[in-house]
C-alpha cells in the first residue's frame, strides 16, 4: 500500500462518546449527556479525561451551528476557529449550566468548585539524526506527584479538613507594602499556611503517608518511542501523565524533540545534504567515494564516465534522504554539494601540457599598437564577504549622519521662527 490514507474528517466521535446515532435529537443529546457526566462526574470517582470529552462533545453537538460544521467537516474545523472558538470551555461549566450546579442534591461539594487543569510538563529531548532516520526508543525515569493512594488525595485519615484559618479559606492572604508616606502597595498572594487550598488538617487527624501533604512522589519510567523521520520540534505527548493535585486535571507530559547538529549530514524537511571536496583533477577525469549513511550501510558515489564536475555543482540521489515521519518505506533525496579544490599555482611546463589536452584559449590576440593603447592593471586578491562587509556599515554611518545632520537642521528652521 502507498500513499496516504485518505484524510478522515472524525466526525462521529462526538456521537460516540456520547453513545447517541448522528441522526440524534436535542432531547436524545440532553439525555445522553445527563447519564454519562454524573456517571462519569470526577466528584464521583470517574475519569477526568472522560468526563471533559462528554462536555466537549455535548458542547458542540447541543448547538446547532457547530454541530452542522463538524457533521460536514469534523473536529478540526471546530479547532480551527470556523464555528467560533468551539471546545475550549471548563467540562464543569458546561456540567453547572446543565444542571445548574445541584446535580448530586442538596447543593453539594462540587458547588462553586472549579477543577483547574493541571499544568502540562515540557522536557526537551536531545535526538541525533541517526536516531531520527532510524527510529528509536527512549526510557526516561522521571519523579511525579501522584495522589496519595491512602487518603485518595484528602490528607486526612477522616477525609475531614477544617477552614484554614490563615486566609478564613479562601487560598489568598492579601499583604500591604508601604511604599512611602501616601502609598500603599496591596498584594495577593497563595496562603503559606495552606498552600492555596483554603484547608488545614489538624496534627492527629494527618494521613500518616502523605503527612497530610495529599501527593506522594512517584518514580515513573516512561519509554519515549522516537519514529523515523520525526522532525526537530515535533512533540511526543503522554496525556494525563504530568503532576497529580487535588481537583485538578492531570496536564500532560510532553517531549519536544531537539536534533543535535550532525558533522557530515545537514537536514532540510526530508532531505539531507552532504559536502564532498573534489580535487581537481577527480573534478576533470572522474571520482567514486564511500559514504557511510545514517544506518551504517556503504553508499559507493561515482561520476559519470567522460563527466566534469563544476565548482559548487549539487547533484542528488533519490530516496536516500530522510524516511518520511508515518511514511518510513518513502525517503527524501540526498543532496551532494561539490567543491572543487584548485591547486594554488602551476609550473610553466604543467601549463604547456594541459594546453595540449585542454580547449584552446578564446582570448583573441592583440597586436602590439592595440597593447598600447591598454593601460597595465593589476589584480590583487580580496576577500569579497570582508570587503562587502565592510561597505554595508560604511554605508550605515553615513546614512545615520545625514540623518542627524537633517535633525539639526529642522531644530534650526524652528528657532528661526520663534
Ligand atoms: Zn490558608
Ligand atoms: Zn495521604
Amino acid at each position: 500500500m502507498f500513499g496516504r490514507a485518505p484524510k478522515k474528517s472524525n466526525n462521529t466521535r462526538y456521537y460516540e462518546i456520547l453513545g447517541v446515532s448522528k441522526t440524534a435529537s436535542q432531547d436524545d443529546l440532553k439525555k445522553a449527556y445527563r447519564k454519562a457526566a454524573i456517571k462519569n462526574h470526577p466528584d464521583k470517582g470517574g475519569d477526568p479525561e472522560k468526563f471533559k470529552e462528554l462536555a466537549q462533545a455535548y458542547e458542540v453537538l447541543s448547538d446547532p451551528e457547530k454541530r452542522e460544521i463538524y457533521d460536514q467537516y469534523g473536529e478540526d474545523a471546530l479547532k480551527e476557529g470556523m464555528g467560533g472558538g468551539g471546545g475550549g470551555h471548563d467540562p464543569f461549566d458546561i456540567f453547572q449550566s446543565f444542571f445548574g450546579g445541584s446535580a448530586f442534591g442538596g447543593g453539594g461539594s462540587s458547588r462553586g468548585r472549579r477543577q483547574r487543569r493541571g499544568e502540562d510538563v515540557i522536557h526537551p529531548l536531545k535526538v541525533s539524526l541517526e536516531e531520527l532516520y532510524n527510529g528509536t526508543s527512549k526510557k526516561l525515569s522521571l519523579s511525579r506527584n501522584v495522589l496519595c493512594s491512602k487518603c485518595k488525595g484528602k490528607g486526612s485519615k477522616s477525609g475531614a479538613s477544617m477552614t484554614c484559618a490563615g486566609c478564613q479559606g479562601s487560598g489568598m492572604k492579601v499583604s500591604i507594602r508601604h511604599l512611602g508616606p501616601s502609598m500603599i502597595q496591596q498584594m495577593q498572594h497563595p496562603c503559606n499556611e495552606c498552600k492555596g487550598t483554603g484547608e488545614t488538617i489538624t496534627d492527629k487527624d494527618r494521613c500518616p503517608q502523605c503527612k497530610g501533604e495529599k501527593v506522594v512522589q512517584e518514580k515513573k519510567v516512561l519509554e519515549v518511542v522516537v519514529e523515523k523521520g520525526m522532525q526537530n520540534g515535533q512533540k511526543i505527548t503522554f496525556p494525563g501523565e504530568a503532576d497529580e493535585a487535588p481537583d485538578t486535571v492531570t496536564g500532560d507530559i510532553v517531549f519536544v524533540l531537539q536534533q543535535k547538529e550532525h558533522p557530515k549530514f545537514k537536514r532540510k524537511g526530508d532531505d539531507l545534504f552532504v559536502e564532498h571536496t573534489l580535487s581537481l583533477t577527480e573534478a576533470l577525469c572522474g571520482f567514486q567515494f564511500v559514504l557511510t549513511h545514517l544506518d551504517n550501510r556503504q553508499l559507493l558515489i561515482k561520476s559519470n564516465p567522460g563527466e566534469v564536475v563544476k565548482p559548487d555543482q549539487f547533484k542528488a540521489i533519490n530516496d536516500e534522504g530522510m524516511p518520511m515521519y508515518q511514511r518510513p518505506f518513502m525517503k527524501g533525496k540526498l543532496y551532494i554539494h561539490f567543491t572543487v579544490d584548485f591547486p594554488e599555482s602551476l609550473t610553466p611546463d604543467q601549463c604547456k601540457a594541459l594546453e595540449t589536452v585542454l580547449p584552446p584559449r578564446t582570448s583573441v590576440q592583440l597586436t602590439d599598437m592595440e597593447l598600447d593603447e591598454c593601460e597595465e592593471t593589476t589584480l590583487h586578491n580580496v576577500n569579497i564577504e570582508e570587503e562587502m562587509r565592510r561597505k554595508q556599515a560604511q554605508q550605515a554611518q553615513e546614512a545615520y549622519d545625514e540623518d542627524e545632520d537633517m535633525h539639526g537642521g529642522a531644530q534650526r528652521v524652528q528657532c528661526a521662527q520663534q
